[in-house]
């Protein structure tokens, strides 16, 4: 539809970038990059007349999106056309754009395109030999001096080649290399390192990426002063405990790079931790979350391996009540043995279970005033059911009426 659109008003569209490869994969793809030779505004226009939809503009970039849903927004760039050479039938000069926007891009893979226009809809733009790297499983750029212009993309090399299981082609690699020793990466702002790190720490290959930063030497300029090889174990088995803590229900669907950022800074020094996540402005509570849970885990895992008989139950739940349930999988990971990770299902199972049945509603119905004594209360009131002095709910009511 949007190539009738775009042909109707003169322009020659295409759809490109990471949605081919995806679709060359046999993957399905989410996000739509289409260019268009044109004027991409004009064309998201027409598109939000069309569809009843909202556009973004973008004027000094020539670039849009149109917004269908929350989930699916169309990005459209304008690979520049000279107007006057348009559109007299010169295929050169209208490819010789297209060109140059594919050009722009990271890898081979990511620099195809197709035609979404009527007479060629459907055929393979592809100057850079992209099918054929996809096909050998390589990560290719596009020109040596490729990581020095984007330094990002020495992160989003290491991204798609684990994420497909595939190799960084040889040169390639020796250019990354290279980048790398010449300390390009500390060039980049904090901000967009961290949009591509956040990309990185929700993949499922997330810990095998991290890996490989250490490797190519890239870690110490994500983060600098944290110890990667004090870390790896638990990164290894994150995915897996993430997995688990999924499938016992305990999964807050939240920030879910923060399970990984937790994990990761475990082992170091608070002060250090405190600097990377301002460093990559988490807010308030995301930094409270992942000290709380560099502060506490030694104590927890100690109070989980404890025998039941020599530990309370509502102390253990206190001191899990400390750490942020993103924590739970690092927690997971590093109690290592099934039965050890099973016990703390049960233990959570219990905790979970023994919450009160009533709530602050019931408190306010005797007529205080909402305030802090509410939640001593009720967590006063949860100790005391995880410890069996209190069994049911006329015992609550009792126990708060008190
Ligand atoms: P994902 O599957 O992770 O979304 P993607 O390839 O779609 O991968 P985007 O970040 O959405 O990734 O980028 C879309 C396209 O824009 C890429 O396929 C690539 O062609 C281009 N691109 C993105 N970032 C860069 C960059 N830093 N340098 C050059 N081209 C880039």
């Amino acid at each position: 539809e949007a190539g009738k659109i775009a042909y109707g008003l003169g322009f020659k569209l295409y759809a490109a970038g990471g949605m081919i490869r995806d679709v060359m994969l046999g993957q399905n793809s989410i996000d739509i990059d289409l260019v268009v030779e044109g004027d991409g505004i004009k064309l998201a226009t027409a598109m939000s007349e069309a569809f009843q939809v909202k556009i973004r503009k973008y004027q000094q970039f020539g670039t849009a999106q149109v917004i269908f849903s929350e989930d699916l927004t169309i990005d459209i760039a304008t690979a520049r056309v000279e107007f006057y050479a348009y559109p007299a039938a010169l295929p050169q000069v209208e490819s010789s754009s297209l060109h140059q926007d594919l050009y722009r891009r990271d890898f081979t893979i990511n620099a195809m395109a197709v035609c979404l226009n009527d007479k060629k809809f459907g055929s393979i733009v592809d100057f850079f030999d992209g099918r054929d790297d996809l096909d050998q499983g390589l990560i290719r750029i596009l020109h040596n001096l490729s990581f020095i212009e984007d330094p990002i993309r020495i992160l989003r090399a290491i991204r798609f080649e684990q994420r497909y299981g595939f190799e960084i082609e040889k040169q390639t690699l020796n250019f990354l290399k290279e980048a790398v020793r010449q300390e390009v990466l500390a060039k980049v702002t904090p901000e967009r390192i961290w949009e591509e790190l956040k990309h990185i720490l929700v993949e499922k290959e997330a810990s095998r990426m991290l890996r490989r930063l250490e490797e190519l030497k890239v870690w110490p300029f994500i983060f600098p002063g944290v110890n990667y090889w004090e870390v790896d174990p638990v990164l290894r088995d994150l995915a897996g405990s993430v997995d688990l803590i999924k499938e016992w229900g305990f999964w807050v669907p939240t920030e879910k790079w923060l399970p990984y950022l937790i994990a990761l800074l475990h082992w170091s020094n608070p002060e250090t931790a405190r600097q990377i996540c301002e460093r990559y402005h988490l807010s308030k509570r995301q930094t409270e979350k992942a000290l709380a849970a560099l502060y506490g885990w030694r104590e927890t895992v100690a109070m989980i391996w404890k025998s039941p008989e020599d530990v309370k139950l509502s102390q253990l739940a206190k001191q899990l009540m400390t750490m942020p349930r993103e924590s739970y999988p690092m927690l997971l990971a590093i109690l290592e043995e099934d039965w050890i990770k099973d016990r703390f299902r049960q233990l959570l199972n219990t905790i979970m279970d023994s919450k009160p049945s009533i709530n602050g509603k019931y408190i306010k119905s005797l007529g205080y005033r909402p305030g802090p004594v509410f939640k001593e209360t009720l967590e006063a009131l949860w100790q005391e059911r995880l410890d069996g002095n209190i069994v049911n709910e006329a015992e609550e009511k009792d126990f708060v009426r008190k």
